[in-house]
């Protein structure tokens, strides 16, 4: 076992990261990856990691945790393990997760464990239950804010040509698990000089000459730089899902290519395309395919047969349907509201706070309604370029009716209705509750449909395509709701609802001005990942045909 002393560089010691990077057997032959060097290991290091290889199987380096699986890692940042028990204990047991890890523990894996203790057993036994719940993977919202001020400063380097985030938090994922931005330099070293200047940054937990992991607000945030030369395929590498870089290299191998994190090579070992990503893509006959579809499912056939979708962008969008305002859980006025929207160029927006039996902290009354409507009229002065719509986010009670009369509901622009609470009814009955109210004549928008909580709570388990069916029946819209404790619908149900005919439209769900801008952004993210284009969206179309589908619906038409 050794530390990181002279170690100049992480070298990727766990099976599945061999594979990734080198495309070599979990058995770990070691010789590619000799034969082959990763670009920025220097050849010392090499030489002594294979003795050590040689002499005692696995090693881990204190430098190569970061490639370890953040699950795995939190055990050695929370002391429950040494660095050595971290290494005896993921050679042992293979595991890349937590469930791997309890069932490893489970089925008494860890006894035969030498380096592992009895005490050292006990608390890694002791904390699982704990990291179920505080698993380390950090929600979207979260993660996006812990990277943005290094991406400013990234950004605004005269050094650094592009930065990108990688990996699950470029896909726009509910949650990341290793933070890292790729930034593209031919001078690693006055980067990371600045980089690691940054105020947000509290500890260096490990630096080389091409990558800096720091710890920001007790998250591990990393950079890692590559040259401009093969940027585009490091950023490929970096971003992709497994399923999706497997089927790259599939695809590669079927022409007689090569794709590794540096290029795409010929069978002379010539290199063909590595300096940007659609490059990369072209040099593999495919056109550049959006990061946030990158999953591995049937993307790359798509892409090969020239039928991806055109997905919608956050230009395509007009307006923002759904923000909360101090009439009831929002933390701005309707003012605040307007202003910021305002400074987005929207055409149009709503204000739609919760209704009276809604489990916000604060909720519009029906008196409430109407001196809101007097305020919002005001308000529309100061903002002649926008309209701003009148609605509310009225709760779905228990037997499907409405939290406010028709008579009320009426003089609203434009009524979003949704549920609430976590549990306490049979998923038939919430779907009951669903179909009451989008059955209703002026509920024009069904909210965050499946009520999950990232990463706390799962969603409803419904009968989604009778929700959405129903949905595209009745010309009710659902909604992706892009406030990162929702991202609700997910992709993969997007993608389902406009499959179903249903139209969906991409809302921030704002209870304050200054996340508008970002929390439609997860929207927008979130409705790629669901293969979405601007045709689906309600709010990526004029005002007039927005109020047109609220009148038609309530004029039964
Ligand atoms: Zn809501
Ligand atoms: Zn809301």
């Amino acid at each position: 076992m050794i530390r990181g002393d002279g170690i100049e560089e992480s070298v990727f010691l766990r099976a599945d990261a061999l594979t990734r990077a080198h495309g070599i057997g979990a058995d770990a032959d070691l010789g590619p990856l000799f034969d082959a060097p990763p670009p920025e290991s220097d050849a010392e290091t090499l030489k002594r990691l294979r003795q050590m290889f040689e002499a005692g199987g696995w090693v881990l380096v204190e430098s190569a945790l970061a490639d370890l699986p953040a699950d795995l890692r939190w055990l050695y940042e929370s002391d429950a393990v040494t660095i050595e028990q971290l290494g005896a204990l993921y050679r042992a047991t293979a595991a890349t997760s937590l469930v791997d890890l309890a069932a490893a523990v489970r089925d008494g894996k860890l006894n035969g464990i030498e380096a592992l203790d009895a005490a050292a057993e006990a608390r890694v036994a002791a904390a699982l239950p704990d990291l179920r719940v505080r698993v380390p993977r950090v929600p979207l919202g979260r993660a996006a804010a812990l990277v943005d001020p290094f991406l400013i400063a990234l950004r605004s380097s005269g050094a650094v040509e592009w930065a990108e985030p990688a990996g699950s938090l470029r896909r726009g994922q509910e949650t990341v698990g290793d933070i890292e931005i790729v930034a593209s330099t031919a001078r690693p070293a006055d980067v990371l000089d600045e980089i690691v200047q940054l105020p947000e940054v509290a500890r260096v937990l490990h630096r080389s000459q091409r990558r800096l992991y720091t710890l920001t607000e007790r998250v591990q945030v990393g950079v890692r730089t590559v040259e401009p030369q093969t940027a585009g395929a490091a950023l490929v590498h970096l971003t992709g899902s497994f399923g999706h870089l497997e089927a790259l290299r599939t695809l590669a191998a079927a022409s007689g290519l090569t794709l590794t994190a540096s290029g795409v090579y010929a069978a002379d070992g010539a290199r063909l395309a590595a300096a940007t990503e659609q490059e990369v893509y072209a040099a593999l006959g495919l056109p550049l395919i959006p990061a946030e579809i990158r999953d591995g499912r049937d993307e790359i056939e798509r892409a090969s047969s020239g039928s991806l979708p055109q997905l919608v962008t956050e230009r395509d969008i007009r307006g923002d349907l759904h923000m909360h305002s101090t009439w009831s859980d929002g933390r701005d006025s309707v003012e605040a509201m307007a202003a910021g929207c305002a400074a987005l160029r929207y055409e149009y927006i709503a204000i739609t706070d919760h209704s009276p039996h809604s489990a916000a902290s604060r909720n519009l009354t029906a008196d409430g309604a109407k001196k809101q409507a007097d305020e919002i009229a005001a308000v529309r002065e100061r903002h002649p370029g926008m309209t701003i719509l009148h609605g509310c986010e009225v709760d779905i009670l228990t037997d499907g009716s409405l939290d406010f009369s028709d008579r009320i509901l009426e003089r609203f622009d434009i009524v979003l209705a949704s549920l609430h609470e976590p549990a306490g009814q049979s998923p038939e009955q919430l779907l009951r509750r669903y179909i009451a109210a989008m059955r209703h004549p002026l509920v024009a928008i069904i909210t965050h449909p499946t009520n999950r909580l990232v990463p706390i709570r799962r969603g409803y388990d419904l009968d989604y395509d009778r929700l959405f069916a129903e949905a595209a029946d009745t010309r009710t819209v659902v909604e992706i709701d892009g406030a990162p404790a929702h991202l609700d619908l997910d992709g993969a149900l997007a993608r389902r609802a406009i499959a179903a005919g249903a139209t969906v439209c991409i809302d921030s769900d704002c209870h304050r001005a200054d996340l508008l801008e970002r929390q439609m952004r997860f929207g927008v993210m979130t409705a790629r990942r669901g293969w979405v284009e601007a045709r689906h969206v309600l709010n990526a179309r004029p005002l007039a045909e927005v109020r047109g589908a609220v009148a038609a619906k309530r004029a039964g038409r």
